[in-house]
């Protein structure tokens, strides 16, 4: 048979994670992503991609290079495991459980949205899953961000349904606009922005302040949230908000709580793709902890100032095992791993820039393998596979991680 149809695929080219898609294969290759938008069809692609297993540059074998990376992590005196994009949660516990075994440092792709994290921990969050916003909001609003743009089927799936019962409100803030259709548009000066969510959050609370005159527009959409039976407020939690106030995402946190007193509210933080919820939950279940876990002391420990980041920045890591995608890492990971002794585990690892002494291509979660994924939500959704392809990243992982033996405590 030279064609077969797949359904119900997940796609993980944004957070998003649409579960509807259905993928043609004929040839053995990928010839239709059903229901994918543009983004989603570029990153399932024709489902081809490099199956190499390189050790310092040379083609080797698999039991070669997993003795490789093996070795040049039991040797490493301040190793780092980072979690890259698209592979499974089953490989990224495996991964933890190599940072735990090593007591190395451990960091994700979910650090790119720590901002949000972070305002979550210090606050909580109240939040509700995409489903329950589709269901019941009445009233949307985008906060300085157009979903159409890096989620394009956000708004499609999530709050395009029953328009005309749910308003829609943009709000932009400088050069970060939202929704083009809105009903209605808010301008807030960016110097403005985090004053006037806490002019709006002191409406909702009942306070009559002289400053509200200056943010009458802010003033009047607090209260036009306020007669919302259901209002969910979208924002954008990854890094092309970096320009952002960082007090913004602290500023929506403490907002949407306090809505939750005349009405309900809901915070949806937006996610990009590859799975990066997926290691932001694996990471908690295995240490309490989302993202800079560093087990250097022998148990798990928080250090959201001293990630991947700052300690490849600062000379502090000796060696790496990077699991997932190298073309997901941020731009500061990558250059910091240049000239480290490093091992890259998942898809196209052989086309890593850094130059790793060990590349093992694997299959794509979702595409070539099978597993967990999450979405932006935190829902987890089941991925299947529609093609055959290079060795398992799960299976690489546990390889390398059996080859470590148990933890010593040494
Ligand atoms: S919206 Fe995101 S998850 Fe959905 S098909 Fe497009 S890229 Fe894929």
């Amino acid at each position: 048979m030279t064609e077969r149809a797949t359904e119900h695929v997940t796609c993980l080219g944004c957070g998003c994670a649409c579960d509807d898609i259905g993928v043609v294969v004929k040839h053995g290759r990928i010839t239709q992503a059903n229901n994918a938008c543009a983004l989603g069809a570029a990153w399932f692609g024709d489902g081809m991609v490099p199956a190499e297993i390189r050790v310092d540059g040379q083609a080797a074998t698999l039991e070669k290079a997993i003795h490789k990376a093996a070795t040049l992590l039991v040797r490493a005196k301040r190793p780092l495991v980072y979690i890259a994009g698209d592979v499974s949660c089953e490989a990224q516990r495996e991964a933890v459980a190599i940072g735990d075994r090593l007591h190395a440092a451990v960091d994700s792709l979910a650090a790119t949205a720590a901002a949000a994290v972070l305002a979550a921990q210090r606050r909580g969050r109240a939040t509700a899953t995409l489903g329950e916003i589709r269901r019941q909001a009445d009233l949307v609003v985008f906060w300085a961000v157009d979903p159409s743009e890096r989620y394009p089927r956000f708004t499609a799936r999530y709050t395009g349904e029953r328009r005309a019962s749910r308003a829609v409100i943009g709000v932009d803030v400088g050069p970060s606009r939202g929704p083009r259709d809105s009903d209605l548009r808010v301008t807030i000066a960016p110097d403005d922005e985090v004053d006037a969510l806490a002019i709006m959050r002191a409406i909702v609370a009942g306070r009559d302040l002289d400053a509200a005159e200056r943010f009458e527009s802010a003033v009047d959409l607090a209260r036009r949230m306020m007669r919302a039976r259901y209002a969910a407020i979208v924002a954008d939690g990854e890094p092309s908000s970096a320009a952002a106030d960082p007090d913004r995402a602290e500023a929506l946190v403490a907002l949407a709580q306090a809505l939750n007193g005349p009405t309900r509210c809901a915070l949806a933080t937006l996610r990009a793709g590859g799975n990066r919820s997926g290691a932001d939950a694996v990471l908690t279940w295995q240490t309490g902890f989302p993202f800079a876990v560093d087990f250097a002391g022998g148990t798990p420990a928080y250090r959201p100032a001293r990630g991947a980041r700052v300690l490849l920045a600062g000379g502090e890591i000796d060696a790496a095992l990077v699991v997932g995608s190298p073309a997901t890492l941020p731009e500061d990971v990558a250059e910091g791993l240049g000239g480290k002794s490093v091992a890259v585990v998942g898809p196209r690892a052989s086309a890593a820039t850094f130059g790793p002494g060990v590349a093992i291509d694997t299959g794509v979660a979702g595409i070539h393998e099978c597993g967990t994924a999450f979405r932006m939500d935190d829902v987890p959704l089941p991925l299947r596979a529609s093609l055959p392809g290079p060795p398992a990243a799960l299976n690489v992982v546990r390889t390398i991680r059996e080859r470590l033996g148990a933890r010593t405590h040494e």
